[in-house]
This record gives structure tokens, C-alpha cells and sequence, in this order.
């Protein structure tokens, strides 16, 4: 799992958290985070129902049984008071600093800096020893984070005495 998340670029996972919820749950399926089938108390099979928003296991006994499970229960998502996007977004952004914090640091830096701070692309991956695509990723991440963070904000981007950045 943690491979698969490596190998991963940071667009790549922006677009997989804009997913609609189904095909969101499919793709954490698919890398085992969500549970694909299973077993109750009973020792009989479960299945998926629609309940809430992730839904629930139920057993199949026809008779008495009738046990249900939380989709999350049992999962690493059981244990935040988050949406999974939100789970994966804050672990995955925890893991690449844990990795790569310190160019990463520098990155952020540098991109918040960016309207007193003038440094190319070439000088920027001189200075943190990060490839120009993969800044190029980076930075399109931080734009979208911030950008969310200003439409949830309800906030506008430049104005007054500001210089807009669209670069
Ligand atoms: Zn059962």
C-alpha cells in the first residue's frame, strides 16, 4: 500500500480525492484500506448495503442473525471524525513531509514567498534539490490547497495592493 501511494504523484491524488464518493471508496478498496467482503460473528458472509454515508456490512443469515458493521469499523478511517478524503489528503501530505520535509519546507517557502521572492524554476531546484516537474506538481497542490481553503473561506484571492499570481 504504502508503494503504491510512493509511487504516486501529488496531482495524481488530487484528482482521486475529486472523485465522486463510489469510485473514491473502489480506488481505497482496491488498495486495501476498505474491507472488500466480510465475515460476521455468526460465520457468515456479509454484504454491503446502502446505509448513511459509506454504507454497512450485513450478514446474509436470512433468519435471526441480521447483524450489522459500519463500513469504517475495523478500518484505519474508523478512528478519525473525518471524510475519507480528508483522512487520505492529511496522511498522505504527513507522510510526504515525514520523507521529504526538509525540501518540502523549502518548497512551501518559497511558495508562499513567491510575490516578495522572486526565484526561477532552475534556481528552485538547485536550492531544494527537487526536479522542475515534480516542483511544478508541488506547486499546483499548494495552489489547490489554498484555493479550497479560500472557496470554503469564502475569501478572495488578490485585491487591493495584492498582485494576482496565476503563473
Ligand atoms: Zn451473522
Amino acid at each position: 500500500m504504502l508503494q503504491s501511494i510512493k509511487n504516486f504523484s501529488l496531482t495524481k491524488l488530487h484528482d482521486q480525492i475529486k472523485l465522486p464518493e463510489t469510485e473514491f471508496q473502489q480506488w481505497l478498496t482496491d488498495l486495501g484500506m476498505l474491507h472488500r467482503k466480510r465475515t460476521c460473528d455468526c460465520g457468515t458472509e456479509m454484504r454491503k448495503e446502502k446505509h448513511g454515508q459509506y454504507g454497512r456490512w450485513i450478514c446474509k443469515k436470512k433468519s435471526k442473525c441480521r447483524k450489522t458493521k459500519g463500513a469504517l469499523v475495523g478500518t484505519f478511517f474508523g478512528n478519525f471524525k473525518l471524510s475519507l478524503q480528508q483522512v487520505i489528503q492529511v496522511h498522505f501530505i504527513v507522510f510526504i513531509v515525514v520523507v521529504f520535509y526538509k525540501n518540502i519546507i523549502k518548497i512551501m517557502y518559497f511558495w508562499s514567498r513567491r510575490p516578495v521572492i522572486h526565484i526561477n524554476q532552475t534556481e528552485l531546484e538547485r536550492e531544494t534539490g527537487v526536479s522542475v516537474p515534480s516542483l511544478i506538481d508541488w506547486q499546483n497542490f499548494l495552489r489547490d490547497i489554498a484555493g479550497e481553503f479560500c472557496n470554503q473561506n469564502d475569501r478572495m484571492i488578490g485585491g487591493e495592493g495584492v498582485e494576482e499570481n496565476n503563473k
